[in-house]
């Protein structure tokens, strides 16, 4: 049956890391879904429409953090990765292991010591290396003499993310989701039904919508309410390497760092091939963070590459953590990160008719299943389960 001819129990908009997970969890409670969303442009830089965070090979993965319920959700998220995987037939997480790195002493080394906090707390298993421990198992870096690392084996390393989605997507369709690849520009919010129209004029209905837009769930006409959520313009910085580099760094771990001078706060990828067949790292954490106040803002920093000068920093600064590295060239890319003031997911109802979720606050990529479970049993009436987090979802 096509789907314009059906009336859905709930339309989710945004086929992303979260709103893909909402709707395989959702079919999974006997829900009647629609998924509606845009596909991954092939031409960004003439793209009209909207753009995701999620468009690249590589996402940290890890249980540990400093904040205790991101280690909730990533667990739960983690503990179903081969449930998804399996599902959706799609491999997409690579469990290489991940590191946590920064000082034991000073104004940084809160970032070790809450990781290793909720560790305990939660039962999360890692080793503590100190810096001789990190200068022997990881001997390609060179951090500084104070610097101590948290490294996690088996359940840390990179997802695919946008093999994530695929995963999703295929899943929640086995499950009995419809799935449609469109944009949608406008929610219409009437006594007993939400009415969802698409870019090419086709019009869904539903009992209620649940917004999963990413950046772009702060686009006019979908919410019923602005949400406070402030969007990020990012730099990623890519480092080409050849196949014999990649075997030389097989070890490296995906890596949070924080530098004992709190200059800035990095992240960096291990070797991944991308589409194009070659080899990169990558390193993102601009130094400044700069907030895109529009839609129109936000489409013009996703069609364009990037800011240079942050990915010249960016590439210096791994290479003097990295002082033998062996690059090729350096390229960069743009993409962009939504921030909430309490530094939390938003999933949260703004009417029986309206659900969001959305927020990933730089860290939505490895527990979106999570996130997306918890949108669903929102959307599905069931609520939050009781006693699970101690976030306030609301904003
Ligand atoms: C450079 C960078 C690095 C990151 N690194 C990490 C990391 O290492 N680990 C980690 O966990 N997280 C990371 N993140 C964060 C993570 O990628 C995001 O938190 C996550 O993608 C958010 O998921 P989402 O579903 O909210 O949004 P998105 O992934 O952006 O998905 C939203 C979807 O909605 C669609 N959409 C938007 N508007 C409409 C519309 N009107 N109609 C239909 N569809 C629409 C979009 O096309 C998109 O597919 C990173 C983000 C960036 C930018």
């Amino acid at each position: 049956m096509a789907a314009g001819s059906k009336q859905y129990e709930v339309i989710v908009i945004g086929a992303g890391m979260m709103g893909s997970s909402a709707a395989r969890h959702l079919v999974g409670l006997g829900v009647k879904t629609l998924l509606v969303g845009q596909e991954e442009p092939t031409d960004k830089a003439r793209h009209e429409g909207v753009f995701a965070s999620h468009y690249d090979q590589a996402r940290i993965t890890r249980r540990l953090d400093s904040k205790a319920d991101w280690a909730r959700f990533s667990s739960r998220s983690i503990a179903r990765y081969a449930e998804i995987e399996a599902a959706g037939e799609q491999t997409f997480f690579h469990p290489v292991g991940a590191l946590i790195a920064g000082p034991d002493k000073g104004e940084g080394a809160w970032l070790v010591e809450r990781s290793r906090k909720v560790a305990a707390d939660q039962g999360i298993a890692y080793e503590d290396l100190d810096a001789a421990g990190l200068a022997r198992r990881f001997p390609f870096f060179a951090f500084p003499e104070e610097v101590v690392g948290l490294y996690e084996t088996g359940t840390g390393g990179w997802i695919n993310p946008r093999a994530h989605v695929t995963a999703e997507i295929t899943a929640a369709q086995r499950g009995g989701a419809d799935v449609l690849r469109g944009e949608v520009v406008d929610v219409e919010y009437c006594k007993g039904q939400v009415t969802v129209t698409c870019a090419d004029g086709q019009q869904f209905n539903a009992g209620k919508v649940v917004v999963a837009c990413g950046p772009f769930s702060k686009a006019e006409g979908l919410l019923i309410e602005p949400i406070p959520m402030t969007v990020y313009a990012r730099t990623i910085a890519f480092l080409e390497i050849d196949e014999a580099e990649a075997e030389r760094l097989a070890e490296m771990p995906s890596m949070i760092y924080m530098p004992p001078d709190l200059s800035y706060e990095p992240y960096m990828l291990p070797p991944v091939r991308y589409p194009d067949g070659k080899l990169y790292l990558k390193i993102g954490g601009d130094p400044v963070d700069v907030p895109l106040e529009t839609v129109e803002e936000m489409k013009d920093w996703f069609r364009g590459p990037g800011n240079a000068e942050v990915a010249g920093f960016l590439a210096e600064k791994f290479k003097e953590l990295m002082p033998g590295l062996d690059c090729k060239s350096v390229s960069f890319g743009s993409c962009a990160t939504s921030f909430t003031p309490k530094g939390n997911p938003l999933i949260y109802a703004q009417s029986d008719q309206c659900v969001v979720l959305t927020a990933g606050n730089g860290a939505g990529a490895k527990c979106g299943d999570e996130l997306g479970r918890l949108g669903a049993l929102v959307a599905s009436g069931q609520g939050m389960p009781a006693g699970a987090y101690l976030t306030d979802f609301k904003p």
